[in-house]
């Protein structure tokens, strides 16, 4: 008897998720069957949603999520940091599976940039083995070549799931803003992603975390991430903040400004924050025609390196497995994620979260 799993498929924006059964794929050798134990909701998955971005369908989406080891290979002894792992040891994978073959991946050490890598819940559908490629399932699939890390017993499900995209990708922020002792950043966005630069930022030694939103309830959580100021940007003028952000600063404007909003209109206010030769980093707006007006005679002169950037590597997820457990008794991770959605109700997940509500709606299947 073949046995099958359930997933949640998508199968356009406007149309309910579809909820299916599929037998459950053959493990090769160095591949991984994983029970999904807890996925969230991300803000790609809502743009999908919403029908700004648009994979392949029908699909079962999901890439922030964390599960258990079902089925191993029979040549999977080790995880990605040579620990031994077997049946049953709860894992966390990068959704991004890069190739180790090509330009990016060999000559430039970038596997964020990987020319064939291939993406868990955005790059395949589900009309063929393995079927089970994304997270709002009961299953995923890993194939071989699958970054994976057996999770420490203390770091739990609701911490490692929304940290599995969120963060692992605000920390190839700051690797790639090259963040340095003693510098002031300003985050603009108060959602998970500018709690998570918020917490790294003050960990990696910045002087001042400046964190604005212009929703006061959002800020609410600003101080215990690592913030030491926080303005509320909906009450105040582009001027009034300016001023603000060069007190702050001894006159001279912010080192580093990381956009974390996924609104195009911060931009614009954004670049007028950093000082002279100050970095600009933006991950927000990750949806197709987002367009934003910029003073090029401000970035010019005032010689803003103006960096986009998304995805990230492996390795970065290394880094936020071991950042969440050195510091998650100093800040709350555990409140990223609200309400917890079975599997079934995935509709009202994505509400939830839609309707900002919660900063992630988390999911079990
Ligand atoms: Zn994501
Ligand atoms: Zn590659």
């Amino acid at each position: 008897m073949t046995l099958t799993g359930n997933a949640q498929v998508f199968v356009g924006a406007n149309h309910p998720f579809e909820w299916r059964s599929f037998p459950l794929p053959d493990v090769e050798r160095k591949g991984l069957l994983v029970k999904v134990s807890l996925s969230s909701v991300c803000g790609t998955d809502l743009h999908i949603w919403h029908g700004k971005r648009t994979p392949p369908i029908p699909i079962i989406l999901g890439h922030e999520a964390m599960g258990v080891i079902e089925k191993k290979g029979s040549e999977v002894e080790y995880d990605s940091a040579a620990r031994k792992v077997k049946e049953g040891d709860r894992i966390a994978w990068s959704y991004i599976k890069a190739c180790g073959e090509c330009y990016y991946c060999v000559i430039l050490n970038d596997t964020a940039g990987c020319q064939n890598r291939f993406v868990y819940g955005l790059f395949a559908g589900c009309d063929a083995a393995p079927y089970f490629n994304g997270a709002f399932s009961e299953y995923i699939y890993l194939r071989p070549g699958t970054t994976f890390f057996k999770l420490a017993d203390d770091l739990q499900d609701e911490i490692v799931a929304p940290a599995n995209c969120a963060l692992v990708t605000m920390v190839n922020v700051l690797d790639r803003a090259k963040l340095r002792l003693g510098e002031n950043v300003v985050i603009q966005g108060c959602g998970p992603l500018g709690l998570y630069a918020a917490s790294l930022a003050r960990e990696s030694g910045a002087s001042n975390v400046i964190v604005l939103d212009a929703a006061e309830s959002r800020l609410q959580y600003a101080e215990s991430f690592g913030a030491n100021y926080k303005f509320n940007v909906g009450s105040m003028n582009e001027e009034e903040l300016v001023k603000k952000i060069k007190e702050l600063t001894g006159g001279l404007g912010a080192d580093l400004v990381i956009e974390a909003t996924g609104v195009t209109s911060a931009i614009p206010t954004g670049l007028k924050l950093p000082r002279d030769g100050g970095r600009y980093i933006t991950i927000g707006p990750i949806f197709q025609g987002a367009s934003a007006e910029i003073d090029l005679f401000n970035l010019i002169f005032k010689r803003i390196s103006l960096i986009g950037t998304a995805r990230n590597d492996a390795r970065n997820l290394f880094d936020a497995l071991a950042f969440l457990s050195k510091n998650k008794g100093k800040y709350p991770f555990q409140k990223i994620v609200g309400e917890k959605f079975k599997l079934q109700d995935i509709e009202a997940a994505f509400k939830a979260v839609d309707d900002r509500r919660m900063m992630r709606a988390a999911i079990s299947a």
